[in-house]
């Protein structure tokens, strides 16, 4: 153990002036909105659901609840359930772009993700994904915070538009990746990545690169 832990920090003691990239997982890499959306479909195919067109706003249970009383908790049943984060799909392109993005010369790639707080599942799950979809390596990239703010970081690439916590200026630039909820919402000046696969992510670190190099 002592000695895996030294390697660690050999290897990203070298490296101090490295751009690090934080990502997150659902809404980014994991595609959660629409899980939920064919998972609630099959679990509830008698009560009315919201497509993803006309999802608005981050959390979906107040959505749903706003629909129709008791809808919310339908929603948090479908997301609690054992499997559910586990067999979550890839946003098209994310895993390709995260390697890439970590083999990319002076960049550290860090997963930063918020669990439910109903972690029963969800924790163990996250990082079946992570190994199924990225490899075992990718474990020790993980960062679980329920605050994203304290974390150290360049970037944060983060589906939710609003990132609060105990630091009011945390280290990271927001950048909100574009997801179905926060289409129509408004960032206040923060940038987007609107995807995975046409490319504009590159450009993005490169930007960033510059500023830290
Ligand atoms: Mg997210």
């Amino acid at each position: 153990m002592a000695h895996r832990v030294s390697n660690f920090r050999k290897h990203y003691s070298d490296r101090q002036s490295n751009l690090r990239v934080l990502v997150d997982m659902d809404g980014v890499l994991c595609d959660f909105e629409l899980y939920l959306l064919e998972s609630y479909k099959q679990k509830y195919p008698n009560e009315p659901c919201i497509e993803l067109q006309d999802r608005e706003g981050f959390w979906v249970k107040d959505q749903y609840e706003k629909l129709k009383e008791g809808l919310g908790a339908n929603c948090v049943n479908v997301h609690n359930c054992k499997g559910f984060f586990k067999n979550l799909p890839e946003i098209p392109g994310s895993i390709e772009a995260v390697k890439e993005l970590s083999q990319m010369e002076n960049v550290d790639v860090f997963l930063c993700t918020s669990p439910l707080n109903y972690y029963k599942y969800c924790m163990q799950e996250k990082y079946a994904w992570v190994e199924k979809h990225l490899g075992k390596n990718w474990l020790e990239k993980i960062i679980i915070t329920k605050d994203k703010t304290v974390v150290n970081g360049h970037v944060l690439i983060d589906d939710k538009p609003n990132i609060t916590g105990a630091m009011l200026q945390p280290s990271w630039e927001h950048i909100v990746f574009t997801s179905c909820h926060n289409t129509g919402t408004n960032l206040h000046g923060k940038r987007r990545l609107d995807n995975w696969t046409d490319g504009t992510w590159r450009d993005l670190i490169e930007e960033f690169k510059k500023r830290v190099g």
